[in-house]
């Protein structure tokens, strides 16, 4: 049965043949999980950042995984804290296909445009110090992935789930064999210690409708449990699909209700920093250190950040509407 991650382990059993992964994403402890799927193809589940290559390549090596037994790569999207080491593990890994969305593929196999928005956002040291260096994928090992494919493992298979929202070209992922799946960031963040479930709703792809209609795809294919890229399962899945929606819903009316009134980007973090301690505030124990957990949050799902997304989303919004009544 699926438990919760143990503080300090490095892998851990979640369902049948899969075991988490933490990618140690700048040597942080429980921020990025991947996933090894047992079977007669083995297959990595995300890689984690450039920061990531060592304890993946470590962990996969103490699961019996060597250099020439990884068969494939699967990554829920370009974001380099999931796929941002994915062509240094396809160096490491010689024989493994690297999948991703079609419309990732080019970015994966030339990042330079990639690393240029990530480095816009965070500056030099944490491009450095938290996601480390972007290697281009091989293209004779790419495979771009459509909605409906499946990846045939041998004796177990992927499906593919079209599941855009948090970004256009995000896929989810499910696994026959247990009917779990692999959500990346399609139901935001969940952080296991607090616990806080976060949506993430970064510029410039953040679209509310297509969030929750991912969210309910993702609900009618789930037969088990939830694999989170941040981090680890979660095994309520109506409940999680429930608050996945219902927080995403209100982070997007907070802000629109804000941009009536300033577009001031300081000014519309402010306005979300607030509901979003509230949802920590009322599911998280009373003794916890919030400033230790600041990071964290700040890394895989900053307020600005998701505030700047939804603010772009109620411009392109109004913006169509606009053209539509003209
Ligand atoms: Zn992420």
């Amino acid at each position: 049965m699926a438990r919760e991650a143990e503080p300090g382990s490095v892998i851990f059993q979640v369902t049948d043949g899969v075991t988490a992964i933490d990618t140690f994403m700048g040597g942080r402890e429980r921020y990025t999980a991947g996933y090894l799927l047992e079977a007669r193809e083995p297959t990595l589940i995300e890689t984690g950042p450039g920061t990531s290559v060592e304890p993946v390549t470590r962990a996969l090596r103490q699961l019996g995984v060597s250099a020439h037994d990884l068969a494939h790569v699967v990554v829920t999207h370009i974001h380099l804290d999931h796929a941002g080491g994915a062509g240094a593990i396809a160096a490491r890994f010689p024989r493994a296909s690297v999948w991703v969305h079609e419309r990732g593929a080019p970015h994966l196999a030339d990042p330079t445009r990639l690393v240029a928005s990530a480095a816009r956002v965070w500056g030099e040291l944490e491009m450095r110090e938290v996601f480390g260096p972007v290697e281009p994928a091989p293209t004779d090992r790419l495979r771009p992935l459509h909605d409906g494919d499946a990846i045939d493992l041998g004796d177990r298979r992927i499906d593919v789930l079209d599941t855009p929202g948090h970004a256009s070209h995000h896929v989810a992922l499910v696994d026959s064999r247990s009917g779990a799946v692999f959500t990346g960031d399609a139901l935001g963040i969940h952080v296991p210690d607090l616990p806080v479930l976060r949506p993430a709703t970064p510029p410039p792809e953040f679209d509310l409708e297509r969030y929750v209609a991912s969210i309910e795809t993702i609900r009618r294919h789930a037969r088990s449990i939830l694999l989170f890229a941040h981090f680890g399962p979660l095994t309520d899945v109506d409940h999680t699909c429930d608050l996945a929606i219902r927080r995403a819903r209100e982070w997007t009316e907070v802000v629109g209700d804000a941009m009536r009134e300033t577009e001031d980007p300081e000014e519309l973090a402010a306005r979300l920093e607030e509901t979003a301690l509230r949802d920590i505030q009322t599911g998280a124990e009373a003794s916890l250190d919030l400033e230790a957990l600041e990071d964290r949050l700040r890394l895989l799902s900053g307020i600005r950040m998701n505030a700047q997304g939804i603010a772009r989303y109620w411009r392109k919004k109004r913006e169509r509407e606009a053209a539509e009544v003209s």
